[in-house]
């Protein structure tokens, strides 16, 4: 038994169930981005999508014929997601897996399915709750101009039928910053796709891309994020730092000179300037991504603001010597938080990290490498 998957989530769906709607990327021209590079996009037929949820149905009755022969009443623990995924394969193991973190949520893949006719997505969320009771939070990726085409009604009937939450690419609310790595959609796009999400009763999540105007437009892409962040209000605010990818056109911009990368503290001072520039917005911040420097940069606006800044002037405070130490310990894994500088043996495995390294140049690469390792 198999299902379609799609190559990506957001990574607070890490526990969710995976059903593909779309197939790859209906824009796919983002000049930072290569997840579907080289791919078509696809709307996949409706009856194959619900092919795939009978299909998972029919697997986590298994998963749970398991549970039972061991005893486990129905119940999906480690052990019975282990035997699941030895005895069957990948599917089992993912499905059971969901069924070990409650079998609530649901992400739709691929990177736009909202291009679908809103009854089409309706008739598929309906199916889905359906088949599998225990779904509690459908959520899917939207690009802001397809949301911003949709009406407050359309939406409204999608969360109506489910539809918990929308996570959307904003990268940056600056019109340059945009159109300047291909985006495809505009600051007013965002707000509108904001407003008319909100509207609906529809969670929104941003994703925003520190360093992504690089150091010609760094202070602009703080500044009109935040402008548009202040306007849109959305639920949640998710850091996701600039890595430039080889083989991306922003790559060829790096090489050729148009486009200088910040460096670690540069993409910090980014941050709070940004922050220290919302205004008026219940947002609540999520480091959560493995390339951000500062992943306990987190809390709710407007209570924690002070907290956060304060974590950002933590880390711009420290001596030189210490800053590299917890770039090159966050990079390498070992530091999760500023915090676990403080463990003598970490701090001192770092420490000999560091000391080998003998020039600025030498620091870039082996970051640059670090951070290769997550891509
Ligand atoms: S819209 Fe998203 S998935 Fe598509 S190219 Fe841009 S960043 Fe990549």
């Amino acid at each position: 038994m198999q299902i379609d998957q799609g190559p990506i989530r957001p990574p607070s769906e890490a526990s969710s169930l995976l059903i593909r709607v779309t197939r790859n990327c209906p824009w796919n021209k983002c000049t930072f981005c290569k997840t579907y590079k080289r791919k078509q996009f696809s709307r996949r037929p409706i009856e194959d999508i619900l092919r795939d949820i009978d299909t998972v149905a029919q697997v986590a009755e298994q998963v749970k014929q398991i549970s039972w022969n061991k005893g486990l009443g129905g119940r999906v623990n480690s052990t019975v997601v282990s035997e699941a995924g030895s005895s069957y394969g990948y599917l089992h193991y993912h499905i059971a897996q969901w069924l070990h973190y409650g079998g609530k949520n649901v992400f739709l893949q691929d990177a736009n399915s909202l291009v679908l006719k809103t009854s089409d997505i309706v008739q598929i969320i309906k199916y889905l709750r359906a088949a599998l009771p225990s779904v509690e939070r459908i959520t899917m990726y939207a690009r802001a101009n397809t949301v911003a085409r949709k009406s407050v009604d359309e939406l409204r009937e999608l969360r109506e039928a489910g539809l918990a939450r929308i996570h959307m690419g904003m990268e940056s609310g600056s019109d340059v910053v945009l159109k300047m790595v291909q985006k495809g959609i505009t600051a007013q796009h965002l707000i509108e796709a904001a407003q008319k999400t909100r509207a609906a009763g529809i969670s929104l999540c941003w994703y925003i891309m520190p360093g992504l105007g690089g150091r010609e437009h760094s202070r602009e892409h703080a500044l009109e994020t935040a402008s548009v962040i202040n306007k849109g209000n959305p639920d949640y605010l998710r850091f996701r730092t600039l890595s430039v990818l080889k083989n991306t056109p922003l790559h060829d911009m790096l090489t050729s000179g148009a486009f200088t990368p910040l460096d670690e503290d540069e993409i910090v001072h980014e941050q709070r300037l940004l922050l220290e520039s919302l205004e008026g917005v219940t947002t609540t911040v999520v480091s959560d991504h493995i390339l951000n420097l500062l992943q306990e940069l987190e809390g709710t606006l407007p209570g924690d603001r002070d907290k956060m800044l304060g974590i950002i002037d933590r880390y711009l405070g420290m001596k030189p010597e210490e800053k590299v130490n917890y770039q090159l310990g966050r990079r390498a894994g070992i530091y999760a938080r500023m915090d676990d500088m403080k463990n003598p043996s970490r701090f001192s495995y770092v420490e000999r990290i560091r000391r080998k390294i003998k020039s600025a140049e030498e620091l870039k690469l082996e970051l640059d490498k670090m951070r290769n390792q997550y891509l």
